[in-house]
């Protein structure tokens, strides 16, 4: 493994261990004395023995080479004890110190200076400004927290360090375990990214979860993600949910894309679970921890008390979750066990009549029902049953099944016997039924990350060398934002639209749209105009015959709402029916070209019924991106209204997709409206910027 002494050091140094207690230096030492088996060398010129360790002036002195240095000394002196460590062959370094790029510019430049030396010397470093690192299957302990962790298969890493040590106190207090557990810290050489490589490859770390609070690398995050994913659970909280979009942004793409809605789309694209908050961050970790996947996602829930069944059962919609029809044999089965009182069908309450026995055989019918996915075994507290006794039989139920079963036991904390009986079996309890539901949908969602298809992107043939002329061109026409005049570009990626071309006259927009022979819809075309229609500067539904007319109405229109506008004329297009969407771009700075489809028109920014992916799009992507959004039943048809040409719109995101990864000048881009019908689907407008 790469961090093989990061994790798992025969001998560690203390760079920095302080003579006095309390400071950070002297309490990573004792940390370290206190946990760990290996040999620990203080460093430390002013003192000559600390915690009847014998100190040396400096790593280099070191009689033998160590594997791992904890490095506590003044930001300024960090750079020269690391080039110390690299000398005397140390490759693996944790840097507590502060005073690096948190502290403003001269702590930044402390930062290169550290990542210099680390770059140019091989150096693994965790830091600077990290609160340490813990490795249980080392019995490792090399943080200044007060406390060392449980052992376990979760592997946790957190940007924010104060959130470490919550979550330490927490985490023991609950009995939680960790095999790794990380300060990141300020991630100048090791981000997230080789921690989740890493764990990837470590039997011991099963899980792996993150507090972060940004990515920077994007692109190499999605690519990593994709393939850990697969074997590994990744679960994430991000912090720092609520940005909004660039109000600024000239597109309606651009005003929906937040950095937030970035990192949504690279989580869901990579197969990252997102946890809306820390809670949820661990439940999920521990349940994903203990269990496998169901092979469906048809609940069994069993209980002893009505009420709480139906707010299980209510929950589970709410989390993409189905409730398990019963087959006919399990439930004559149930007859045996059920009172009159009793309810027939799942969720299958047992009444606060049913005794420890009852809920045995109950339990056991439910697992082996074919129907059933998983099981939720709840229960109120009941005079007839003890929860420790319950808790055998659900542990005992557990062991004979791959299913999993996640308890919902009510009532005050449970009795320290049951509580140890869950834990044992890996079955998570918690008080609300609605919680444990949310959990079991981490597991549901993980089984679906496995199960997915992660085809990569398929490469339409374009016509590449006239649209790279075109952008050209358009690049060239130092138009700011670029509108009908790049229609012919999206042509040549495959992309229908519907032509739309410039008079100068009236007597011109007639000729067009008598050719055209149907409705039309005017449009001005001036650099000036960018939404056409808040100007008056769209006219839809005009006969041929009246075209002329309306020419020279839109231009008094126009002469009124935007005098300084200079025009150019006023391009004709054919009327086209249909249900109008959106696929639009934005490029993102940490993740590249996002990719946006949703239900268009001029509703877009009202609607925000929209859906992201980041580029290069595959297809089942694409199509996930169009099957997601709200507004789908519309475009599958309602009320006997003849649904649209699914696929063409799944072609276009793709197209789009394609076109942004081979056009990294376009910095948004907007197809709004795109016109949807049964025949397919046809650009009407667009609209697109290229980057700075
Ligand atoms: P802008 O976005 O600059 O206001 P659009 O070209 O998107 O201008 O037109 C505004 C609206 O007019 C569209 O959202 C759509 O409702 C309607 N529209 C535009 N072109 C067509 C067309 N070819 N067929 C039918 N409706 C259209
Ligand atoms: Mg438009």
């Amino acid at each position: 493994m790469r961090f093989r002494s990061l994790f798992n050091p025969t001998s560690v140094a203390v760079i920095g261990a302080s003579r006095n207690k309390g400071e950070v230096g002297r309490e990573v030492l004792t940390n370290l004395i206190d946990s760990f088996d290996g040999e620990i060398f203080p460093v430390n010129p002013k003192a000559d023995q600390l915690e009847g360790l014998k100190c040396y002036d400096s790593i280099t002195q070191v009689p033998k080479r160590v594997d791992l240095a904890v490095i506590s000394v003044p930001s300024t002196i960090v750079p020269k004890v690391l080039t110390e460590c690299s000398d005397s062959g140390t490759k693996d370094v944790i840097v507590l110190s502060g005073g690096f790029k948190e502290v403003g510019e001269e702590g930044a430049k402390l930062e290169e200076q550290l990542k210099t030396i680390a770059r140019n010397n091989g150096l693994n470093v965790i830091g600077p400004n990290s609160m340490g690192v813990i490795s249980t299957s080392s019995d490792l302990n090399a943080t200044f927290a007060q406390e060392m962790a449980l052992p376990g298969n979760i592997s946790f890493m957190s940007q924010s360090g104060a959130f470490c040590t919550a979550v330490l106190d927490w985490a023991n207090e609950v009995g939680m375990g960790f095999n790794h557990f990380v300060s990141l810290g300020n991630k100048a050489v090791l981000d997230e990214i080789d921690l989740i490589e890493e764990w990837d490859r470590d039997k011991k770390s099963e899980v792996i979860l993150a507090y972060l609070e940004g990515i920077q690398n994007g692109t190499k995050f999605i690519e990593t993600a994709s393939e850990v994913t697969k074997n590994t659970p990744i679960v994430i909280v991000k912090a720092g949910k609520t940005e909004a979009g660039a109000s600024a942004a000239a597109s309606h793409t651009g005003t929906l894309t937040g950095s937030d809605v970035a990192y949504d789309a690279a989580f869901k694209q990579s197969g990252v679970i997102r946890a809306g908050n820390v809670e949820e961050m661990f439940d999920f970790g521990s349940i994903l921890a203990h269990q496998k996947p169901p092979k469906s996602r048809k609940v069994g829930i069993l209980t002893n008390a009505g009420g709480p069944g139906v707010m299980a059962t209510d929950a589970l919609e709410g989390y993409g979750l189905e409730l398990a029809e019963l087959q006919r044999s399990t439930l004559d089965n149930l007859e045996g066990v059920l009172s009159s009182l009793a309810s027939r069908k799942n969720p299958i309450d047992l009444t606060g009549k049913a005794n420890e026995e009852d809920y045995r055989e109950a339990l056991n019918y439910m697992i082996e029902d074919e129907n059933v996915g998983s099981v939720l075994a709840m229960s109120a507290p009941a005079a007839i049953f003890s929860y420790p006794e319950l808790t055998e039989i659900i542990a005992e139920a557990r062991k004979k099944t791959d299913k999993p079963i996640v308890g919902a036991l009510m009532g005050g904390q449970l009795e320290p016997e049951a509580q140890n009986n869950l834990k044992e079996a890996g079955v998570p309890n918690y008080f609300d039924p609605a919680r444990a539901v949310r959990a079991l949908s981490a597991l549901v969602e993980y089984g679906d990350i496995q199960r997915r298809d992660r085809s990569s992107s398929n490469h339409f043939t374009i016509k590449k060398e006239e649209a790279d002329q075109k952008m050209e061109r358009l690049r060239e026409s130092e138009i700011e934002v670029i509108g009908l005049e790049g229609m012919e570009v999206l042509e040549d990626y495959g992309i229908p639209t519907i032509p739309a071309e410039i008079a100068k006259t009236p007597e011109e927009a007639a000729d067009l749209a008598e050719d055209i022979g149907s409705l039309v819809v005017l449009k001005v075309d001036s650099s000036q105009i960018v939404h056409k229609s808040d100007a008056g500067g769209v006219k839809v539904g005009v006969e041929p015959a009246d075209v002329a007319w309306e020419y020279q109405s839109m231009m008094e229109t126009l002469e009124q709402t935007r005098p300084e506008a200079k025009i150019n004329g006023i391009r004709v297009q054919e009327m086209v029916k249909g249900e109008e969407v959106i696929v639009g771009l934005k490029r993102d700075p940490q993740f590249g070209p996002l990719i946006m489809f949703g239900l268009g028109g001029i509703y877009v920014e009202v609607l925000k019924d929209v859906s992201f992916r980041v580029a290069p799009v595959s297809r089942k992507q694409a199509r996930e991106m169009v099957e997601s959004i709200d507004g789908y039943p519309i475009l599958k048809g309602v009320r006997g209204k003849e649904g649209v040409d699914i696929d063409s719109l799944v072609d276009i995101v793709q197209r789009v997709s394609q076109f942004a990864a081979d056009h990294p000048e376009i910095g948004e881009l907007d197809l709004n409206p795109i016109m949807a019908s049964s025949e397919g689907a046809r650009v009407a407008d667009v609209r697109f910027r290229f980057a700075e």
